[in-house]
C-alpha cells in the first residue's frame, strides 16, 4: 500500500504499534502497563485552575516551573532536565539529536519495540545485542573488544521483560563506555528499579529517560523527561526548538508539578502495585506459571503446557485483555499488567478456569 504523493521515507517505515485501548466498557484491561489507579486529587485539581483565560495563551514554550520540581526532586539542576511530550517524545529527539551516528547504536534483542523504528525514521544504524539465557542485560556484552559504537539504549527495568538491572552494573558500563551515550530508560523504575539519575553528575555521557505515565497514573497528560548533562539537553533542546516550541500544555506543566508534589500519594500508589504483583506472582506461580522476576509495574509469565497466544484469546472471551509479542525468544509468553487486587482476582480466576 503505497501513494503517489509520499516522501519516500515514509513508504518504508514500520510504525510502532501500541497495545489496544479498546472502546469497550467494563474490560479488565491489563495491556497497557497503565496504573490501575487514578492520579493524585492534587493533579485534577492543578488542572481545574488552569481552565479560565490561560488557555487563550501558549504555555510556557520551555516549561520552567516543571523542569524546576524535577530538577528540585532529583536534586539537579534545571539545565539538567529536557521536557517531552510523553517520554516516546523525549525518546524520539534523543534518536535524532543523540543517537545517529555511522556507527550503529546497541539495545537488547527484546526490549522497547519503538527503538527500531525510531532507527527507521530518523535512519540510524542499530545492532541487537542478545539477552543471555535467562533474559538478562550483560553490560559486558556492550563492550566489544576495539568495536565502536553510536550509543546504547536499554529499559531499566527492561521491557517487556521487567527484569531491573542493577545500578553498579550500569556504572560498570558507564566506566568501560566512555566514547557514546548511554541512555537508561527508567519509564517503570519506581516500582522497584534503583534510578540511575544519582550518577548523571559523574558521567556526562550518561542520559536517564522518565515518565509520569505510570508511577504517577498520567498516560493521559502525556509528561516525559530527560536528566542529564547540560551539554546532552542542549542537543534535545535544539531537536525541540526545530520541530515543535509548546511540546507540554498548560495541563501537563500544572499537573506534573502537583504530581511531584504529592510525595504521600505517590508512595502510597507504587506501594500497592508492587504488594498486588508479589501477590499475583505468587498466584500464577501456583497455577503453574513460570514468571520472570519483574520490578516493574508488569510481568512476563509463561504456562509450560499452554500456548500464549491461545491463553490470550481465551482471556479476551473472558473480557480481560493482555499482550503477547509475536516475536522470537518470547512468543510463548504473555505480558501481564498489574492491575488493582479485584482486576488481578478476576484474572487469576479466568486462567483457572481456562486451564482446568
Ligand atoms: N519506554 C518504555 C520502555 C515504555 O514501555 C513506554 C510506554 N509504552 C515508554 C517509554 C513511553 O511512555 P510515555 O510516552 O507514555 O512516557
Amino acid at each position: 500500500m503505497s501513494n503517489p504523493f509520499w516522501s519516500d521515507i515514509v513508504r518504508d517505515l514500520e510504525p510502532y504499534v501500541p497495545g489496544e485501548q479498546p472502546k469497550l466498557a467494563n474490560l479488565v484491561k491489563l495491556n497497557t502497563n497503565e496504573n490501575p489507579y487514578g492520579p493524585s486529587p492534587k493533579v485534577l485539581e492543578a488542572i481545574a485552575g488552569e481552565s479560565g483565560d490561560s488557555l487563550r495563551l501558549y504555555p510556557d514554550p520551555n516549561g520552567s516551573a516543571l523542569k524546576q520540581a524535577i530538577a528540585e526532586y532529583y536534586r539537579v539542576s534545571p539545565e539538567q532536565v529536557f521536557l517531552g511530550n510523553g517520554s516516546d517524545e523525549v525518546l524520539a529527539h534523543i534518536f535524532q539529536g543523540l543517537l545517529k551516528h555511522a556507527r550503529p547504536i546497541l539495545f537488547p534483542d527484546i526490549t522497547y519495540s519503538f527503538y527500531p523504528v525510531y532507527c527507521g525514521l530518523y535512519q540510524v544504524p542499530f545492532e541487537r545485542v542478545p539477552l543471555t539465557e535467562d533474559f538478562s542485560i550483560r553490560v559486558a556484552d556492550y563492550c566489544r573488544d576495539g568495536r565502536d559504537n553510536g550509543g546504547i539504549i536499554f529499559p531499566n527495568p527492561n521491557a517487556p521483560t521487567g527484569k531491573p538491572l542493577p545500578l553498579a552494573d550500569i556504572e560498570w558500563l558507564l566506566q568501560h563506555n566512555r566514547q557514546s551515550v548511554v541512555v537508561v530508560d527508567e519509564a517503570y523504575i519506581d516500582f522497584g528499579g534503583e534510578t540511575a539519575i544519582a550518577l548523571v553528575d559523574r558521567y556526562p555521557n550518561l542520559l536517564v529517560t522518565q515518565t509520569l505515565s505510570k508511577s504517577r497514573s498520567l498516560a493521559g497528560l502525556r509528561i516525559g523527561f530527560a536528566v542529564g548533562d547540560a551539554g546532552l539537553i542542549e542537543a534535545l533542546e535544539r531537536v525541540k526548538n526545530s520541530f515543535n516550541s509548546y511540546p507540554l500544555s498548560r495541563f501537563a506543566i500544572v499537573g506534573g508539578v502537583a504530581a511531584f508534589a504529592d510525595e504521600a500519594y505517590f508512595r502510597e500508589v507504587c506501594g500497592r502495585v508492587i504488594d498486588s504483583r508479589q501477590q499475583l506472582v505468587a498466584e500464577l506461580t501456583g497455577l503453574g506459571f513460570e514468571v520472570l522476576p519483574s520490578a516493574a509495574n508488569f510481568i512476563l509469565t509463561r504456562h509450560p503446557q499452554q500456548a500464549a497466544a491461545e491463553l490470550m484469546a481465551q482471556l479476551r472471551q473472558r473480557g480481560i485483555i493482555v499482550r503477547h509479542f509475536q516475536q522470537p525468544r518470547i512468543e510463548q509468553y504473555l505480558r501481564i499488567t498489574i492491575g488493582t487486587a479485584e482486576q488481578n482476582a478476576q484474572l487469576v480466576m479466568a486462567l483457572q478456569q481456562i486451564i482446568g
